[in-house]
């Protein structure tokens, strides 16, 4: 599943870029670490914006990981 986004949907910046490697997000102050991730970042805010798979893949991640917590 594609993502077409052309601007940040929170600031409305269009220095909004799809990136691919590496993504860092945190979940209660822990890092989880999705090694071949693709996403959007804002140049601006910072905001993040993950593909539907990504998040997929963090979601699992949490829960195998964080489950207790959870
Ligand atoms: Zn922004």
């Amino acid at each position: 599943m594609e993502l077409k986004i052309k601007t940040c949907p929170t600031c409305d910046s269009k220095n909004f870029r799809r990136k691919t490697g590496a993504l860092t997000h945190y979940h209660r102050r822990r890092e989880i670490r999705v090694p071949r991730a693709t996403y959007w970042e804002c140049g601006d805010c910072g905001e993040q914006v993950y593909s539907l798979d990504d998040m997929h893949k963090i979601t699992e991640y949490v829960r195998r990981h964080f489950s207790k917590a959870a």
